[in-house]
């Protein structure tokens, strides 16, 4: 038998990265974890470590570094520790691995994840904002390595299951009209306008239906994170953001579906749990258990659709005003969302100031060309700044 997959997952303190050590451990015989790092939970990631026996683990700074280190060989571990960014650039292109989980979330995971392209890695790509900020970048770099990317976005795993294998020809050539790109809606999708102004950081990171990260939570009430998921599957898919719509689909039981020019239409369905595409995507083209319940159509009973509402959700409006701007708007976007969910998040800003901040960082900095990676943390930076700025003029 051939020897495991060595598969390092970036982020694997997180709900993605927890998920994807579950999916691992059922298949020791296919997987081995080569790597893990974590950010903040450091005790969670001595425990990861002592349950998976990795080869190398990162941690943000080196007192972290010298601690987990210790703990380790305490507990008879010979893992080593590695430091900061250039640690996950080292664990994401080790010549000994096979496949990268990139989920790290935010602009923090685009460096590890392209060395894990540019090294020619399997790519798990849950770190939608990599994406999002340096598309062009990113794209050409899969093209230049031979990577082989698999979405792990639920919905972008849908899309890329609903898609026939030479996809990459361009839509049009395989007969797909559009993508049709499903949206819970999130906790918001009915609470009364005139309160979102007093919504909490916990009933935003309430999700009725999936279990995240705070940061895609409140990305999901917002729906940006159906913004940054639109400009996602333009990469992926090679398709213009005007072929990608959404549709709102509260039950989260069809995970997207791709339209046909002979009328038909193909969906993608299953309980709303991440273990699915990231089984799909580590097993592919094969097929492995996920440990996920089969889907019992009875209990579910009905699904609904409805198109989403800009005047509720302007952060779709303005994810859709930077995907089709393109160049550097997609990166202030992300940044500016960074900025303003953070500040969300610890209580410095109210829910709909969320979308004024991105608007007003979009109107301000005018859109330029990205031809480099540095130019793309040139626009992240810009971005980072003028969000800062309102923060501050409004005595935040
Ligand atoms: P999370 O907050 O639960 O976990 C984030 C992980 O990133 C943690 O391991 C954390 O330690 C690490 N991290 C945070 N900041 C870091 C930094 N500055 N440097 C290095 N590491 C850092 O988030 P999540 O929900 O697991 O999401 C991870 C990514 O997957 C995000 O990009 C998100 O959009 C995407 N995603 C998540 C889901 C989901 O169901 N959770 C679904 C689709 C896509
Ligand atoms: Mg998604």
């Amino acid at each position: 038998m051939s020897r495991p997959q060595q598969i390092t997952v970036l982020g694997a303190t997180g709900s993605i990265g927890l998920s994807t050590l579950d999916v691992i451990a059922r298949h020791p015989e296919r997987y081995q974890v080569f790597a893990l790092s974590g950010f903040t939970r450091l005790s969670e990631l001595l425990a990861l470590c002592v349950r998976h026996v990795p080869r190398f683990a990162v941690v943000p700074e080196a007192s972290a570094a010298r601690t987990l280190q210790d703990d380790l060989r305490a507990a008879g571990l010979s893992t080593r520790v590695l430091v900061g960014e250039e640690g996950l650039c080292q664990i994401a292109a080790d010549p000994e691995v096979d496949a990268v989980m990139a989920a790290i979330v935010g602009a923090a995971g685009l460096r590890p994840t392209l060395a894990a392209v540019e090294a020619g890695k399997k790519i798990l790509l849950a770190n939608k904002e990599a994406l999002v900020m340096s598309g062009a970048l990113f794209m050409q770099a899969v093209r230049k390595s031979g990577s082989v990317l698999l979405p792990i976005d639920s919905e972008h795993n849908a899309i890329f299951q609903c898609m026939p294998q030479d996809f990459a020809r361009g839509l049009g050539k395989v007969g797909v009209r559009r993508i049709l790109l499903t949206a819970s809606g999130g906790p918001f999708r009915q609470t009364p306008m005139a309160e979102l102004a007093h919504v909490s950081p916990e009933q935003a990171c309430a999700h009725p239906n999936w279990s995240m990260g705070r940061k895609i939570s409140v990305d999901s009430a917002s729906m940006m994170n159906k913004g940054l998921e639109l400009i996602e599957a333009c990469w992926l898919f090679d398709a213009k953001p005007s072929q990608v719509e959404v549709v709102i689909h509260p039950q989260s039981v069809i995970h997207s579906l791709v339209d046909y020019i002979d009328g038909s239409v193909l969906a993608q369905l299953g309980n709303p749990d991440m273990r699915t595409p990231i089984a799909n995507a580590l097993a592919w083209p094969e097929r492995i258990d996920s440990g996920v319940a089969p889907l019992d159509l009875f209990a579910i009973a009905r699904l609904d659709f409805q198109a989403p509402d800009e005047e509720r959700f302007p952060c779709l409006r303005l994810a859709r005003l930077a995907a089709e701007a393109g160049n550097s708007a997609p990166a202030m976007l992300n940044a500016a969302n960074e900025v303003a969910v953070a500040a969300f998040l610890d209580g410095r800003v109210r829910y709909p100031e969320i979308a004024s901040i991105i608007e007003e960082v979009l109107n301000l900095e005018p859109v330029v060309a990205v031809e480099d990676l540095e130019a793309v943390f040139t626009a992240d930076a810009k971005a980072r700044v003028l969000a800062e700025q309102w923060l501050s003029r409004h005595g935040r």
